[in-house]
């Protein structure tokens, strides 16, 4: 018998394909009368568009959401939200949005509704990473759970299908890390192998149909249950070196958890018999590091991290880095096979 606590992360979930159209009434749910939006510039004319939608009602859209959350940001945001006296937030975009979001809705308490765009699952954790002065700290509260959110598949079909491919990864490490945190729990592992059998499915259909709307709305919700999984328990290893190396080279998000993934597995795979049989089950194979290995090439995710910007030379760094900071980990942090682990990472080559 296991012994476990499960606590609920209260959310108010809209799903389908035309959802947006609900923006209004649960607006209304929510007692805002005057939302600002958010977006990033990529994404301002179609939040623009929806925020049309709304007439007068809107006070307008902040367009500068940048990825990390930088302070600077926020603060300026911060000041347009107090100018416009909006009652409410709406974050419509990736992880870079919406923690643009909770960065106001920690400051302000207002509600904030969540539209999401990517896979990357923010919208479902109470989690906040911030930069200032060039580091990344965390926090977490209850204060930055958003209070809404609105999943729409029309929302998705215009990621570009290696974007959609190595988001859904990023979506997966979070199912993968929930099977073996220090809290896992029977609940949020029953989200996690629903969400990873989900997308391993999902992510290859959208590569080859990239407008194969069911493989979108499956990976849509393959991502809303690995955003549960990592707002509710903690994560161990995998999470742990790419907030390290990302935050040390500036390296992309999806594309460094995409490639550290396959990786950190094969590192706490003797310390998780278990896991790795349940794994086996929910992506049919053997070697259930292999397959993740070979889905990001399936979704065209860079070789290694010498693809996407971390300097040769800089392992041993890396790793003192890494073990610089205790954190829970099912296996120990050791040394030799850390390095060992950076480096398969680093070159491309395939988990061993
Ligand atoms: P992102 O939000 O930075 O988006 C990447 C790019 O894709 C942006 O230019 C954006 O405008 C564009 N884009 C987004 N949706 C699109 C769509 N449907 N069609 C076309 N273009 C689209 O990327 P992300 O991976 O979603 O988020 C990464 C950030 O989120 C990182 O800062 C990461 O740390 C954070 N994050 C936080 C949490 C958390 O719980 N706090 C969880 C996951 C990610």
């Amino acid at each position: 018998m296991q012994s476990f606590s499960y606590r609920a992360n209260p959310a108010q979930v809209v799903f389908g394909q035309g959802t947006i159209a609900q923006i209004e009434s649960q607006l209304d749910t929510l007692g805002v009368s005057h939302p600002l939006f958010l977006s990033t510039p990529p994404q301002a004319d179609q939040v623009r568009a929806i925020a049309a939608t709304l007439g007068a009602r809107s006070v307008g859209v902040f367009e500068d959401a940048r990825v990390h959350t930088p302070i600077e940001v926020s603060e300026r945001a911060l000041k347009h939200l107090k100018s416009k006296k909006a009652d409410g937030i709406v974050s419509i975009g990736g992880g870079s949005t919406i923690g643009l979001g909770k960065a106001l809705a920690f400051r302000t308490n207002l509600p904030h509704l969540v539209v999401p765009t990517t896979f990357a699952g923010s919208e479902m954790t109470p989690i906040l990473g911030e930069t200032a002065d060039g580091t990344k700290r965390t926090l977490s509260s209850d204060k930055v759970l958003p209070s809404s959110v609105i999943y729409d598949v029309d929302l998705v079909l215009t990621l570009p299908p290696r974007m959609a491919g190595l988001s859904g990864m990023n979506a997966i490490a979070h199912a993968v890390e929930a099977l073996y945190a220090k809290d896992a729990n029977p609940i949020i592992s029953m989200l996690a192998h629903e969400a990873i059998g989900t997308l391993a499915k999902a992510l290859p259909k959208i590569i080859e149909m990239p407008d194969d709307t069911q493989a979108r709305a499956d990976a849509l919700y393959g991502a809303w249950l690995c955003g549960t999984c990592l707002g509710s328990v903690g994560m161990a290893l995998h999470h742990k070196l790419c907030h390290t190396i990302g935050g040390m080279f500036d390296l992309p998000h999806a594309e460094t958890h995409c490639v550290i993934l396959p990786h950190a597995l094969t590192y706490n795979a003797p310390a998780i018999p278990d896991v790795i049989a349940d794994l086996r089950a929910t992506l049919g194979t053997d070697d259930p590091a292999r397959t993740l290995f070979e889905l990001g090439k399936t979704v065209d995710a860079p070789d290694g991290l010498k693809d996407v910007g971390m300097p040769e030379g800089k392992i041993d760094e890396t790793v003192e880095k890494a073990m610089s900071n205790a954190y829970w980990n099912p296996r120990a942090l050791e040394k030799e096979p850390l390095t060992k682990l950076i480096e398969r990472a680093w070159s491309g080559a395939p988990p061993s």
